[in-house]
């Protein structure tokens, strides 16, 4: 399998080898657990507050103290919602992990216009880049905004700024998975969401992840320097997917043009996204059909659906999520391979 093919980043991305190489003593030499008094253990606790500084710089936090490591954003998406219960606002938007919780608690849902939302000012969680569409969501006014950056690190500029709460995801920027934080721009806001042990402030309890926080701290490092070269790549990787793909009036882009760049969601009408999902697996290319949360359900999501999709389109899409892995050739060779598979499947005849 050739990394050039894989194109589904936004399901998660590979370990940089820098990641790798900032995690391994952690993995082998020390083993320690960051909370044991002993040198071990203090050496882990230094390097699990060095990467607290490197995940608070990278955001433009004001203070290390304002991170918890969680094991990923679901967590710290249901952290927030369980912290806020029912009196809140979210986005129709918002990836399963906050939308989920926020429906069970009884949040309400904020009505779109496309991706123009109703807010008022009360507290509200915005995602910053959607995990379907890669649309850049802007941030309105609100005294309490959360937001789930986690498709927005690496892939354009990113600050906490105008945010009481944020939540990020490793793995989606070449670091490990299952590591993230809830960044908190008042601690004491925050209730446990895990009790039994004092970690995180006895905010989180559990055995720290040290090799996972670690690899976190040194990916958001490298994933913020070379996000203007990330940017560039992904333009250059967008245009040629495009021509390779062509237009033809039943290819829909539901990406919004010149946003975030690293997804696009392509809807080809009257066909079923899996077929070519699988059929584009049997040529070597990775792609969805969804959110990989989702892409084993056949539930329609509920984010085209908000954007007002007709079944006959939404049936099928697919996501391709570019990302360092990408050639130039592999993605116009990606386009071309769906337009061409496309058209095989709307004129079986002619094949
Ligand atoms: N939010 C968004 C926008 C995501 O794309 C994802 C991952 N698909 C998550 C949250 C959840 O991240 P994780 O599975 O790493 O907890």
């Amino acid at each position: 399998m050739l990394p050039e093919r894989y194109f589904d980043h936004a399901a998660t991305t590979f370990l940089h080898p820098e990641v790798l190489a900032a995690m391994l003593p952690f993995l082998t030499t020390n083993g320690g657990n960051a909370h044991s008094l002993h040198s071990w253990g203090r050496e882990a606790a230094g390097a699990v507050e060095h990467a607290r500084t490197q995940v608070s710089e990278a955001l433009g936090a004001e203070d290390p103290g304002q991170i918890f490591f969680t094991a990923g954003a679901t967590e710290a998406n249901n952290w927030l919602a369980h912290l806020w219960g029912s009196e809140w606002d979210f986005s129709p938007f918002e990836h399963s992990s906050l939308f989920e919780p926020a429906q069970a608690l009884g949040a309400h849902m904020l009505e779109n216009q496309g991706y123009q939302l109703e807010t008022q000012n009360r507290r509200t969680s915005i995602m910053r880049v959607n995990n379907e569409t890669g649309a850049v969501l802007d941030f309105p006014a609100i005294d309490e905004l959360h937001s789930d950056l986690t498709q927005a690190v690496s892939n354009i500029p990113v600050s906490v700024a105008g945010l009481q709460f944020a939540s990020v995801s490793a793995h989606k920027f070449g670091g490990p998975k299952g590591i993230g934080v809830l960044f908190a721009r008042d601690p004491y806001a925050l209730e446990p969401m895990l009790r039994g042990g004092d970690q995180e402030g006895g905010l989180r309890a559990g055995t720290l992840n040290v090799p996972g926080i670690v690899g976190m701290g040194a990916a958001i490092e490298l994933a913020v320097r070379l996000q203007p070269q990330k940017q560039a790549h992904l333009i250059a990787l967008r245009q040629a997917f495009f021509e390779g793909l062509g237009k033809h009036d039943r290819i829909r882009v539901n990406t919004p043009p010149h946003q975030s760049g690293h997804i696009l969601s392509i809807s080809f009408q009257g066909l079923v996204g899996e077929t070519l999902v699988i059929e584009a697996d049997q040529a070597g290319f990775a792609i969805s059909s969804g959110a990989a949360c989702s892409s084993r359900s056949t539930e329609p999501s509920h984010v085209l659906t908000a954007l007002g999709l007709k079944p006959e389109w939404l049936q099928g899409t697919v996501r391709v999520s570019l990302g360092w892995s990408n050639s130039i050739e592999s993605a116009h060779a990606l386009g071309e391979f769906l337009k061409r598979r496309a058209n095989a499947l709307w004129n079986p005849e002619s094949w």
